[in-house]
């Protein structure tokens, strides 16, 4: 077991880690900062993003991408929800930038992509059916596997080639990256860890992560 350098803030109201492949769920109320942390390095974390007022209105990745003007999510870029709503904005990031094309894995994927003997492996989407089925949050939310869209890949690697192919390359990420949003709306925050194994975005390794809560200093 690796020596993690959890990091601490006297202003944090939630200070969690995650373990690698896990599914987890919180709560931000609008104004907050909500931080991930990637302990290891290049690991890939699937997140979803919800109003808690109302979860038909969730992260959209193609608003996000028509709004900036940019396909990569990086600090100052606002995340838009399906209404066009501002619903999070990266205010700090030490990574370098995110992807939001690549989408979650899933054992069809995996079967598609890799061999059909890859369907039973676990999986992101698998992680999301099961905390939308069994996590007191979504419960409180009435929130169900139909409020799955596409995420985005925090700290995963997906470069876009100048002939408009998706890569999912080895990371850019780091033991001790983070990045961190502030919640434009009070907000229900859905995570898979990734637990892929068939490509690089968590360099064969899932590892854990943490995750922060804390009001603005
Ligand atoms: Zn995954």
């Amino acid at each position: 077991m690796s020596n993690l350098a959890l990091q601490q803030f006297e202003n944090s109201t939630l200070s969690e880690v995650c373990l690698a492949g896990d599914a987890w769920m919180c709560e931000v109320k609008k104004g907050q900062l909500f931080r991930i942390v990637d302990l290891e390095g290049n690991q890939a974390v699937d997140t979803l993003f919800f109003s808690a007022n109302n979860p038909e209105e969730r992260y959209s990745a193609t608003d996000t991408i028509a709004q900036n003007q940019r396909i990569y999510l990086e600090k100052g870029t606002t995340l838009y929800s399906n209404f066009a709503q501002p619903i999070a904005t990266i205010v700090d990031d030490n990574c370098g930038r995110h992807d939001t094309l690549g989408g979650a894995c899933s054992c069809e994927s995996n079967t598609v992509r890799y061999s059909h003997d890859k369907y039973p492996m676990h999986s992101c989407r698998n992680n999301y059916m099961y905390a939308l089925a069994t996590h007191p949050i979504a419960k409180k939310h009435a929130l169900s596997v139909k409020h799955i869209g596409p995420n985005i890949n925090f700290f995963m690697n997906v470069p876009v080639t100048s002939d408009g192919h998706l890569k999912f390359d080895d990371g850019i990420s780091a033991p001790g990256k983070y990045v961190e949003v502030r919640a434009e709306q009070d907000l229900i925050v859905l995570i898979s860890n990734c637990p892929q194994l068939n490509n690089p975005c968590n360099a064969y390794n899932p590892t854990r992560i943490q995750l922060i809560v804390r009001d603005q200093a």
